[in-house]
């Protein structure tokens, strides 16, 4: 592999400024087998943001429509692979259908680190960071190194995330039907946020604008909501 220079200028320009570059001939087979890679496919790089600016681009590119994040992300690579790779085959497999197992590429990128309210956190950006796109192609970047970094909940003896948390649902394991409960409850402070990660000081200078945390929250509402009805059929 020769290993050309990856366009994270580009990506970070756009918000996107978390990009991991992996062989695919390098990764888990529980993750390829999900992947269904094509003969032709020899990377996935995995995308993400971190802060304030996706949102901002977000806003600024003012799209139409239910999912404005993933059709930026989306519009975003296809402008990268047309201005930068012309004629470059690629494939997204998130956004999209394909099972893909965002943390645990998070997890080999050194990006996640378990918190006790389920979402990763790392020393840099706390929780305020997020997965937007594995793309699947035939370029010959050279892979990204690791992260290395010591998990911060290990340096964090006060632990406010967990006080914070009103249904007790956060620790290992985390108690995911006790946190849907809460957040079903009518008037509950959890419907569009989350108290424990709000009170998590690592990476505070990075935390979401509110519109932008009630956004994702409000999606994730809906899908319980719709959850909790087919249950109660
Ligand atoms: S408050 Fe402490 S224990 Fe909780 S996620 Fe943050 S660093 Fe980890
Ligand atoms: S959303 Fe609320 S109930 Fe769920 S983990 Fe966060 S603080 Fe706890």
């Amino acid at each position: 592999m020769s290993g050309s220079a990856f366009p994270g200028d580009f990506f970070a320009g756009a918000g996107l400024n978390r990009q991991h570059v992996f062989a695919l001939a390098d990764l888990p087979v529980g993750i390829l087998s999900s992947l269904q890679p094509r003969p032709e496919e020899r990377q996935l790089i995995l995308l993400g943001h971190a802060g304030r600016r996706l949102w901002d681009c977000v806003q600024a590119a003012g799209l139409p429509g239910e999912h404005p994040i993933d059709d930026y992300c989306r519009q975003t690579i296809a402008g990268l692979f047309a201005e930068h790779l012309p004629g470059q085959p690629y494939r997204l497999a998130y956004p999209g259908d394909t099972p893909v197992g965002l943390q645990a590429l998070g997890t080999l990128a050194g990006w996640h680190h378990p918190s006790p309210f389920m979402i990763g956190v790392d020393r840099q950006w706390g929780s305020w960071f997020a997965y937007r796109a594995v793309i699947l192609c035939a370029t010959d970047f050279a892979p990204t190194p690791v992260v290395e970094q010591r998990r911060p909940c290990l340096d964090c003896r006060d632990q406010p995330c967990i006080a914070a948390c009103p249904a007790g649902a956060t620790g290992t394991p985390f108690r995911l039907a006790a946190c849907a409960e809460e957040r079903l409850r009518p008037g509950s402070a959890c419907a569009y946020g989350c108290l424990a990660r709000n009170a998590c000081p690592v990476g505070g200078e990075h935390r979401y604008e509110e519109a932008q945390i009630r956004h994702s929250f409000a999606q994730s509402l809906v899908m319980l909501r719709r959850f909790a009805g087919e249950k109660g059929g």
